[in-house]
């Protein structure tokens, strides 16, 4: 039998069925945004039409429905990172803001001058940034642990690196640039063994394996839901339950409190405490969708299918001249970044545009990476489960007709 019946897939993805150019689309910018099922756009379609109210402040039926749905979803990530509690998962807007208030609430406040932060120079920048800030807050260092040639990391260096300074750890689980999948549960372990909490970025693993944030070990994990196959604007952060009632608010506002007076305000449980304000809703139900769908599939036949796209693509590449791929790490997701003599990334782009391929191009929000091989920018193809063998086959002949266009 197939690893995975991907012409059905495809047929629960309304947007794949199109000509760009006149010709059919080839969608491999997956790790930038993926694409969402037929049951993702439904669920968020229904949700407006028969269900929508506010959440958590009303006793009337609607606010019940909405209140239970929105609840309902927060289970069903639990279930997807195999939490151990639903208070365990905060909604937040993505990655970003996710990291954004670990970096504020968690880290800021346990910082002195001296103290160090540890990432990898792999981090996507929503990964680099809120540490940075906050070692500008603080006096604390960021300290980088180095990739390889392949990109992958330099472990020797990473355990040189965690030390008696070491605050916080705050890794990429996959990278968005280079497609390496890091050996996380082993860092994390190291960095527990010397009481080190640690943050793990999922953005860009959640949509290609499952993910077990208990087997992690991890303090914290965020991922975004528009890479994983629902909405925009909506994105999870898990939190061990401890450590986030350990944590002050972030925002302040409606719904995170229990009682508010001009003289003191008592703040709300975990995880209602980091969600000021009225949340995104539909987002959330439109996740938990997502998420029940990868389920119906499973995420192993989706690793396995994408494990044949990669090692296709990979050696279909492999015969255009000129082409250099950027990330060849042993562990790698289906994520494929890489330049060819002569062309510009921006340029290459564009062509694969008009042959109907949909790319990337530019530095992929990891300027350093882009440093750390000498090149200003990669042409990044990031495939999903519904993609085919037939579309790297036309990613390949896209760019031998960009070389013939370049006089190659
Ligand atoms: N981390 C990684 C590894 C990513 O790929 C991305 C998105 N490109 C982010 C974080 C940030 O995600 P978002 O912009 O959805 O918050």
């Amino acid at each position: 039998a197939p690893i995975l019946d991907v012409e059905r897939v495809r047929r629960d993805f309304p947007v794949l069925h199109q000509e760009v150019h006149g010709r059919p689309l080839v969608y491999l910018d997956n790790a930038a945004t993926a694409q969402k099922p037929r049951a993702v756009i439904e669920a968020v379609d229904r949700f407006y039409r028969r269900d929508n109210a506010n959440v958590h402040r009303g006793v009337h039926t609607l606010s019940q429905r909405a209140t239970a749905a929105y609840e309902g979803a927060r289970e069903t990530v639990r279930r997807f990172l195999n939490a151990a509690d639903p208070r365990e998962i905060v909604f937040v807007r993505g990655a970003t803001e996710g990291i954004n208030l670990v970096a504020q609430s968690f880290v800021r406040p346990r910082l002195r001058p001296g103290d160090e932060i540890l990432v990898t120079e792999m981090e996507h920048h929503a990964n680099i940034v809120p540490w940075q800030m906050v070692c500008e807050a603080t006096g604390a260092r960021l300290r980088v642990v180095p990739i390889d040639e392949r990109g992958a990391l330099d472990l020797e260096a990473f355990h040189r690196l965690l030390g008696e300074r070491t605050r916080f750890l705050a890794v990429v689980h996959v990278s968005n640039a280079l497609g390496t999948i890091n050996p996380v549960a082993e860092m994390v372990a190291a960095a527990r063994a010397r009481g080190i909490p640690t943050l793990v970025d999922g953005a860009q693993a959640v949509p290609h394996m499952a993910v077990d944030v208990q087997a992690l070990g991890c303090d914290f994990y965020a991922f975004s839901g528009h890479k994983v196959f629902g909405p925009t604007g909506i994105g999870a952060l898990y939190g061990r339950l401890e450590v986030l009632e350990s944590m002050p608010p972030w925002q302040g506002g409606g719904d995170m409190i229990r009682v508010v007076t001009f003289e003191r305000t008592e703040y709300h449980d975990v995880p209602h405490r980091f969600e000021a304000g009225t949340p995104h809703i539909a987002g959330a139900v439109g996740l938990a969708a997502a998420i029940e769908y990868l389920e119906g599939i499973g995420m192993e036949r989706i690793t396995a299918w994408e494990q044949t796209l990669l090692r296709h693509a990979t050696a279909r590449l492999a015969e255009v001249p000129g082409l250099r791929i950027i990330g060849t790490a042993p562990e790698k997701a289906a994520v494929i970044s890489f330049v060819v003599e002569g062309i510009h990334a921006h340029d290459l782009g564009t062509i694969l545009d008009h042959e109907g391929v949909a790319v990337r191009a530019g530095h992929h929000c990891t300027m350093p990476v882009m440093d750390h091989f000498g090149v200003p920018a990669t042409a990044r193809a990031s495939f999903a489960f519904y993609n085919t063998l037939e579309e790297a086959d036309r990613l390949v002949a896209a760019l031998h007709r960009a070389r013939e266009l370049f006089g190659l």
